[in-house]
C-alpha cells in the first residue's frame, strides 16, 4: 500500500528528528505538505499514520495535510514559478501543464512531488499533569 509506505517514511524521519530535537509535551498534530502531483488518499494516509504511530512517542497524533501547488523551473528562459492548468468541459479537476508558461519549453518540476513534514503542534502541558 502506497500510503502505508509514505506514512512509514514520514514517521521514520520524524522519529529521527525528535531524537535530535526532543519536544517537551505531547505531539498533537504533525503538519505535512503534499505536492499536487503526488497522488494519494489522505484518508488512507491518516489511517496508516494512526496505526504506525501506535506505541511511538507520537502516538495519538493527527496528520494534517496541506496541499502544495506545482512549481517549475524553465531551462530555456529561466522562468520559475507556478504553471498553467488545463481543464476541459466536463472535467471536475484541472491538470497542471508541466511546460513553461512563458516559452512552452519542457520545464523541470521543483515543487509538487513530495511529501514533507513542515511542523508539529505540541501540547505544552507536562505529560504527568492531571487536572485537579
Ligand atoms: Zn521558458
Amino acid at each position: 500500500m502506497h500510503e502505508y509506505s509514505l506514512a512509514h517514511a514520514l514517521l521514520e524521519g520524524l522519529t529521527e528528528h525528535l531524537g535530535q530535537h526532543p519536544v517537551h509535551g505531547r505531539v498533537r498534530a504533525v503538519h505535512v505538505r503534499k505536492g499536487e502531483l503526488l497522488i494519494l488518499s489522505e484518508e488512507a494516509l491518516g489511517e496508516a499514520w494512526r496505526i504506525l504511530a501506535e506505541g511511538t512517542e507520537v502516538a495519538g497524533s493527527e496528520l494534517r495535510v496541506e496541499k502544495v501547488p506545482v512549481k517549475v523551473r524553465c531551462p530555456s528562459c529561466g522562468y520559475e514559478g507556478p504553471v498553467k492548468y488545463v481543464s476541459e468541459e466536463g472535467w471536475h479537476f484541472a491538470v497542471p501543464l508541466l511546460a513553461c508558461p512563458q516559452c512552452q519549453a519542457r520545464a523541470e518540476v521543483i515543487e509538487g512531488r513530495d511529501l514533507a513534514i513542515v511542523g508539529l503542534s505540541v501540547d505544552d502541558a507536562p505529560l504527568d499533569h492531571q487536572a485537579a
